[in-house]
């Protein structure tokens, strides 16, 4: 199969379901209709073989991932998917692997109403990078720099499980077997906050989501924001499984583990009624507040400051030891 065969057969066949969408794939450039009055919101990210995934990775999930990595990205700043680039790099035309990739990829975007309308396809080792577009008011985003002192500090869904999934793969934990279907799903399959992004877009003064675990990402906004903040352990949500493996895994796991792809948003308080009305398909919970002094102060079960070791991913932290 040549590279033209290869994305006729697998990229190019997706009907086009967007009227915003003049030109999709199989031209030098697609050709797109962005609203006149909206923003456009513009991300990327790559997952690397090695870095972000194991060689042996169901490619279902990693077609997945890619794309969701991206939504959750634009859920972030309340945008709403439309488009997406597909970069690959393949070492050969494996026609299994391609086409579970695009299972996982394509379902995801249908869910979301999103168009594949380009990329490049070329031979190299595996390197999955995908570009995603949405719109956005004029106004309306939710930006890292909107945390005011006095808001309150909320995360969607449960923190945790991901991380606790990366410690079993790595050999460093032994996960009840009946957890590890649920576990596997929330790391590799992981559901962007799409439409919790959008119904914020009002009522929180900022968002980020949690990639790189919950203090690294809210210390993001902490510092666009020149805040600080307070949270509490026994307000964060955790899943059942999570709570009973803290006493090994420790809250570190849940506070610097990474690839949630939860929300981290603060509201502020006169904002707090409209916030509960809300209806989400995800829970969401008040973790703590924003204060003026900086830095981030987590305070234990019995009140007490707690002091997290680790805190949070950095692909270019310098190794100690
Ligand atoms: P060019 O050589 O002009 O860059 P290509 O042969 O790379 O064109 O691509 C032909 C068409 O196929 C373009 O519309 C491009 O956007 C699209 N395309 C190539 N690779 C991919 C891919 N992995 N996913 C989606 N579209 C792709
Ligand atoms: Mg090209």
């Amino acid at each position: 199969m040549n590279e033209f065969e290869l994305i006729r057969t697998y990229f190019a066949r997706q009907p086009v379901s967007r009227a915003d969408v003049a030109e999709g794939i199989g031209d030098d450039a697609a050709l797109l209709r962005p609203p006149h009055d909206q923003q456009l919101a513009v991300t990327s990210d790559v997952l690397v073989l090695g870095v972000h995934f194991f060689p042996d990775a169901d490619p279902e999930s990693l077609g997945h991932k890619a794309l969701a990595v991206n939504l959750s990205d634009l859920a972030a700043m309340g945008a709403e998917p439309a488009w997406f680039l597909l970069n690959l790099t393949l070492p050969e035309a494996d026609t299994l692997w391609l086409e579970m990739f695009c299972r996982g990829m394509f379902r995801l975007a249908r869910e979301f109403n999103v168009q594949l309308v380009g990329g490049d396809t070329s031979r190299g080792p595996l390197n999955i990078a995908i570009e995603a577009h949405g719109f956005v008011p004029p106004a309306a985003a939710l930006r890292r720099c909107g945390a005011k002192t006095g808001d309150r500090i909320y995360v969607t869904g449960t923190l945790g499980d991901a991380a606790l999934m990366v410690k079993q793969r790595a050999g460093k934990l032994q996960l009840p077997l009946l957890a590890l279907a649920a576990f596997s799903e929330r790391l590799d399959r992981p559901t962007p906050r799409v439409r919790e992004g959008i119904a914020l877009r009002n009522i929180a003064h900022c968002a980020i989501d949690i990639s790189d675990g919950l203090l690294a990402d809210l210390g993001h906004i902490l510092e666009r924001s020149q805040v600080g903040a307070r949270i509490f352990l026994d307000r964060i949500p955790v899943s059942e499984t999570c709570r009973s493996h803290l006493g090994q895994a420790g809250w570190d796991t849940v506070l610097a583990g990474g690839d949630d792809y939860e929300l981290c948003f603060t509201v502020s308080p006169g904002k707090l009624e409209a916030l509960e009305k809300l209806q989400f398909s995800c829970r969401f919970q008040c973790i703590g507040e924003i204060e003026r002094e900086p830095g981030i102060r987590v305070m234990d079960e019995s009140g007490k400051p707690y002091h997290p070791r680790e805190t949070g991913h950095d692909h270019f932290a310098e190794k100690t030891k």
